[in-house]
C-alpha cells in the first residue's frame, strides 16, 4: 500500500554534472504535501539572500502533485518553482498536460536543478536511469520542434513527455515560460529565462513507475460522486448572447454569490473563452491597458472575440491528465501552422481588449508565436499595451519603435512588436524584460503606464469589479497572479461547507457591499491563499476548485491517498505553512512585501470616469495590512510574527525539518 507520494527527489547539479536522489522524510508531506509545498521546503534553505535568478545559485524545481496518478479527478498539474528573475522573489508557475505523472512515473515527486552547464543539454529519465545529454542540435528551436525531435528521437517504449524553453527562454526574456504538450506554458514568473541561464533545453521523462495511493477504491468512491457533477450539463446561450448577460450583471445593483457550476457549464461548452466579452461588460476584464472601459470594448467591438468564434475553429477537444472536463482545444491554425492550441482567455483579452485589438486571427497567431517561443502571453500582451500607451502619450515615437505606428488596436503593429520582442530586437529587447525593466530604462513619464504588481505583469481580472483580485496581486508572495483568491473564488470553492468557523457568503448581496472594507472579506482573502496552496501541493487544477469543495473533495482524496485521517482544518494549516514558507522565502530575499502592492490605476487611483466600474477605488492598504494580520504576520512589513512561526513548527529542528 502506497502513500501517494513517492517519496524522493532527484536533484541534478548542471555544473559538477552531478545527479542524485534524495529520500524525503514523510514528515515533510504531512507539513507541506508535495507539489508547490514540497518546492517551497526545498528551496527555502537551498537559495541564499540575493542570489541571482539567472546564476548558478538558483534552483529550479519541476514538482508534480501528490495527488497525481492516485486516481483522483482534476489533479494533474505540474508546477515550476524558483526565485523569479521578473519579480526578485518567489516564483511559481502552473501547467497541465502530461508532465505531472511522468515526473511521478520516474519514481519522483520533484526534479531540482541547481548550478549552470557550460552547454546546451538536456535531461532524461527513464527505466535505465536518469542523464545529462548535448542539446546543442536543439538550441534556437521553438518549443514545438524541440519536443517533436526530442520524442521522435527517444528509444524506449514509452512515449516520453517533454518541458522545454524555447528561444525567449534562451534569450533570458524576464517573462518567458517553460512549454509542454505543444505549447501549453508554465508560463509565470519568468521561469523560462532561469532555465535558459542553466542552459537546460528541456526535461525528457519516460519512466514507468505504479503511483500507489492508500486506498484506491475510496479514491474511486469519490470520484463517481464528483463525475457527477460535471456530467451535469444543460444546454446555454450562444457566445454573442454572453456580452448581453455580462451588461446585465453590470447594470443590476445586486450580485448574486457564485455558483462554480455555472462556471463549469460554460468551460465544458466553450473553455476559458467563455468570459471574453462577458468579462468586458461586467467589469471584469481591463481595456485598453487599465484605462478603458466596457465603452471602448462593447458588444460590436469585442464580438469578433466572441466564444463561439473560437469553438467554431476547434478540431477537438483537449484534456489535461485525470481530467474529466477538458476546458482546452485544439484549433485550426494559421499560416503554415496546421493546429494550435485554442488561446486562453487570459491571451485573447491580453492581446486583444488591453491593446484594443479586434482581430482574432491575430490573436490565434500570436498565441502559437508565443507558444513556439516559450513567452507568456499575459505578460507579453501587458508589456505591448504599456508601449502603445508610452507611444500615445509621446513618451515614445516612431524612432524608437523601428517605425511602427503603435496606436491602440493597430492589429499590424501590435503582431509586429510582438516578433521584435521574441527576437529582442530594438524595443522588443527592453519589453521582453518586462514594463518594470522596460519603464526604468525608457524613463520619464514611462513609469504611470506600466501596470504590474512586484514587477509582474497583471492577468485579465480587474480588482475595481472585485477587490479580492487587486488584494491577491499585492500579497501573494507570488505576486500578480490570478489562480489563487477573489470574492467570487471563494464563493465557488464553498469552504464554509467544510471548514469549521469561515464565513458563508451571502446568497445576494447589493454590489456597493463589495467595496467595503471589512473583516469577512479578508478572513475570505486569507482562506482562499490557504486553501490553494492545498491544492497545488495537491497537483490540483483551479477549475476543478471552483466545483467547491464539497463537489470536488480534495480533501478527503488526500486522506484516500496518503492514509492520513486529517479534519479539512488540518489541511488548511498545511496551506498557512505552505504561504508563510513562500512569504519567508520573499523576506529572506530581500523583498518588502509592501513593494508588491498593484499599480494604483488598478487600486481606482484614480478614479475611472466612465464604464462599468466608474469612481471604485479601494483601500489596498487596509487590505493588506487585515490579510497579514490574519496570517499572524506583522501588520506594518508583513512579516511572519515568531510566536506564527511557533505555532506552524516553522524553523524548529532546522536541521531535519529542512526549514
Ligand atoms: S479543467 Fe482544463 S485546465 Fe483543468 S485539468 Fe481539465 S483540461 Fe486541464
Amino acid at each position: 500500500m502506497g502513500k501517494g507520494y513517492t517519496g524522493k527527489i532527484l536533484t541534478v547539479d548542471l555544473t559538477h554534472r552531478d545527479i542524485r536522489e534524495e529520500i524525503i522524510p514523510d514528515d515533510v508531506y504531512e507539513r507541506y504535501l508535495s507539489g508547490v509545498g514540497l518546492g517551497a521546503w526545498w528551496l527555502y534553505n537551498r537559495i541564499e539572500p540575493g542570489a541571482n535568478p539567472l546564476g548558478p545559485d538558483n534552483v529550479l524545481g519541476f514538482v508534480s502533485g501528490l495527488l497525481t496518478g492516485t486516481g483522483a479527478l482534476f489533479t494533474g498539474r505540474w508546477m515550476v518553482v524558483g526565485k523569479s528573475p521578473l519579480t526578485g522573489g518567489w516564483g511559481e508557475a502552473n501547467c497541465g498536460g502530461y508532465f505531472s505523472p511522468a515526473i511521478k512515473r520516474c519514481g519522483y515527486d520533484g526534479i531540482f536543478f541547481s548550478g549552470v552547464s557550460d552547454k546546451p543539454v538536456y535531461l532524461s529519465v527513464n527505466p535505465d536511469g536518469a542523464g545529462l545529454h548535448d542539446a546543442s542540435h536543439l538550441w534556437g528551436k521553438d518549443t514545438v520542434e524541440t519536443e517533436k525531435i526530442l520524442i521522435r528521437s527517444a528509444t524506449g517504449k514509452k512515449k516520453p513527455r517533454v518541458a522545454c524553453i524555447g528561444p525567449a527562454g534562451e534569450r533570458r526574456s524576464l517573462i518567458a515560460g517553460i512549454a509542454h504538450d505543444r505549447g501549453r506554458m508554465a508560463a509565470r514568473a519568468g521561469l523560462g529565462a532561469v532555465m535558459g541561464a542553466k542552459k537546460l533545453k528541456a526535461v525528457v521523462l519516460a519512466g514507468s513507475e505504479r503511483i500507489n495511493p492508500h486506498n484506491r477504491t475510496a479514491i474511486r468512491t469519490l470520484n463517481g460522486k464528483c463525475k457527477k457533477f460535471v456530467q451535469f450539463q444543460p444546454p446555454f446561450v450562444t457566445g454573442p448572447l454572453t456580452a448581453y448577460v455580462g451588461a446585465l450583471m453590470r447594470w443590476l445593483p445586486t450580485q448574486m454569490a457564485m455558483d462554480g457550476m455555472l462556471y463549469k457549464i460554460m468551460l465544458r461548452k466553450w473553455g476559458t473563452v467563455s468570459m471574453n466579452q462577458m468579462s468586458v461588460e461586467m467589469g471584469d476584464a481591463p481595456v485598453k491597458n487599465w484605462i478603458g472601459s466596457n465603452k471602448d470594448f462593447g458588444p460590436r467591438k469585442s464580438r469578433p472575440v466572441n466564444p463561439d468564434v473560437f469553438t467554431d475553429r476547434e478540431l477537438t477537444k483537449y484534456h489535461c491528465f485525470a481530467c474529466p472536463l477538458g476546458c482546452g482545444g485544439i484549433c485550426k491554425g494559421t499560416g503554415k501552422h496546421e493546429k494550435t492550441h485554442k488561446p486562453e482567455y487570459e491571451t485573447v483579452l491580453s492581446l486583444g481588449g488591453l491593446c484594443l485589438n479586434e482581430d482574432p486571427d491575430s490573436i490565434f497567431y500570436m498565441n502559437e508565436l508565443l507558444n513556439r517561443a516559450g513567452m507568456d502571453t499575459i505578460s507579453a500582451g501587458g508589456a505591448i499595451a504599456f508601449a502603445i500607451e508610452c507611444y500615445e502619450n509621446g513618451v515614445i515615437n516612431q524612432d524608437d519603435t523601428d517605425g511602427l505606428v503603435l496606436t491602440w488596436g493597430n492589429t499590424d503593429a501590435i503582431v509586429a512588436l510582438l516578433r521584435m520582442m521574441i527576437r529582442r530586437e530594438g524595443i522588443g529587447d527592453l519589453l521582453a524584460d518586462g514594463v518594470r525593466v522596460a519603464a526604468e530604462k525608457i524613463g520619464g513619464e514611462a513609469g504611470k503606464y506600466a501596470i504590474h504588481a512586484g514587477g509582474q505583469m497583471l492577468p485579465m481580472h480587474d480588482g475595481r469589479n472585485d477587490p479580492g483580485f487587486a488584494l491577491h496581486y499585492s500579497v501573494e508572495p507570488a505576486p500578480g497572479k490570478h489562480t489563487t483568491g477573489s470574492q467570487m473564488y471563494y464563493e465557488m470553492f464553498r469552504l464554509w461547507k467544510k471548514v469549521k468557523d469561515l464565513p458563508t457568503p451571502f446568497p445576494i448581496y447589493l454590489k456597493w457591499a463589495k467595496y467595503r472594507t471589512d473583516i469577512r472579506k479578508v478572513r475570505m482573502a486569507a482562506a482562499c491563499s490557504k486553501y490553494m496552496a492545498v491544492v497545488n501541493g495537491a497537483g490540483g487544477c483551479l477549475f476543478g476548485a471552483f466545483l467547491g469543495a464539497d463537489r470536488l473533495p480534495i480533501f478527503e482524496y488526500l486522506n484516500s491517498a496518503t492514509g492520513w485521517d486529517n479534519r479539512p482544518e488540518a489541511y488548511m494549516e498545511i496551506g498557512e505553512r505552505i504561504q508563510t514558507l513562500r512569504q519567508l522565502f520573499n523576506i529572506k530575499q530581500g523583498i518588502e512585501p509592501k513593494n508588491n502592492m498593484a499599480s494604483p490605476r488598478v487600486l481606482g487611483r484614480p478614479t475611472l470616469s466612465a464604464g462599468a466600474n466608474k469612481g471604485r477605488t479601494l483601500d489596498m492598504e487596509k487590505m493588506m495590512a487585515d490579510y497579514w494580520s490574519q496570517f499572524g504576520w506583522d501588520a506594518t512589513s508583513g512579516e511572519p510574527l515568531p510566536k506564527t512561526l511557533d505555532r506552524l513548527g516553522i524553523g524548529i529542528n532546522l536541521e531535519s525539518k529542512g526549514e
